[in-house]
């Protein structure tokens, strides 16, 4: 095999915005690298880390230009790697929460490159969090689904009806675009449209701005304040106890005591 030992990649969670929301491993990772590949949603702060001579490919998929082709992506991986160089793939969020981590993972793996993973604080998470959303408070939920507002492919489209018959909490990740519709089928699944919902966009960075609501009212809330990707969808019960601390923190104390 032409690859060098010391050649490998690291498939590395940025977190979600916030550069101090990067774990201890990512920095160390980002600061031994040789060439980091960055995704348009990563903080540059991160790159805060990085030794002055490392090289830093934007491979952002956003921002005016044309995307970088994923295969694009794949083949600079495992040329770079194979080369000898130690390489970051540094993603938003988690690696493996709808970043395509697992498919650059496989064809890492499939050239024989080493490939190793560190986790990130995800999107979904931290959006809840950073509107005091306990997702999976247990008097509201048993649970939390993270989901995409859309599949690849229509039939790949998520299951709406059964996901609302769940009851648990749903995190949606790029569900912006078809918010009417997605709820809309939310609703026709049984979930009442007085559940309550929240729309956080740009999550932990300067640029946040989120916004409660019920479900029925999501999509027009969303486009009648200009709300727009990247943004997470949190629908559930759950929320309903982060407005009340946000808009009343004196009454939500005092549910919590009779409740408790
Ligand atoms: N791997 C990433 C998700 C990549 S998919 C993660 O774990 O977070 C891209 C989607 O993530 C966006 O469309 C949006 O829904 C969500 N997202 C990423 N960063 C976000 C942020 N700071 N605030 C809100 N949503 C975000």
């Amino acid at each position: 095999m032409s690859a060098d030992s010391k050649g490998r990649v690291l498939l590395v969670g940025a977190g979600p915005g916030d550069p101090e929301l990067l774990t201890l491993k990512a920095a160390r990772a980002i600061a031994a690298a040789d060439v980091i590949l960055v995704d348009d949603l990563v903080d540059r702060g991160t790159l805060a880390h990085a030794r002055t001579d490392a090289r830093v490919i934007d491979v952002g998929k956003r921002g005016g230009c044309q995307s970088t082709p994923q295969e694009f992506i794949e083949r600079l991986l495992v040329r770079e790697a194979q080369a000898g160089r130690v390489v970051v793939r540094l993603k938003g969020g988690d690696p493996f929460v709808f970043g395509r981590g697992g498919e650059e993972r496989d064809a890492l793996l499939a050239h024989g490159i080493e490939v190793e993973i560190i986790p990130g604080i995800t999107s979904g998470m931290a959006a809840a969090a950073a509107i005091a959303v306990p997702l999976t408070d247990r008097r509201h939920a048993q649970g939390v689904i993270f989901v995409t507002g859309h599949g690849h492919d229509a039939e790949h489209e998520p299951d709406w009806e059964l996901l609302a018959r769940t009851g648990l909490t749903l995190v949606i990740y790029m569900g912006v675009a078809r918010c009417a519709h997605t709820t809309a089928r939310l609703i026709a699944g049984g979930l009442l449209p007085t559940t309550a919902a929240a729309v956080i966009q740009s999550a932990t960075t300067a640029q946040q701005r989120s916004h409660v609501t019920t479900l029925g009212n999501l999509a027009a809330d969303i486009v009648a304040l200009g709300l727009g990707s990247p943004a997470i969808l949190v629908i559930g019960d759950v929320v309903r106890a982060a407005q009340a601390v946000q808009e009343n923190p004196g009454a939500f104390a005092a549910a919590q005591m009779r409740a408790g």
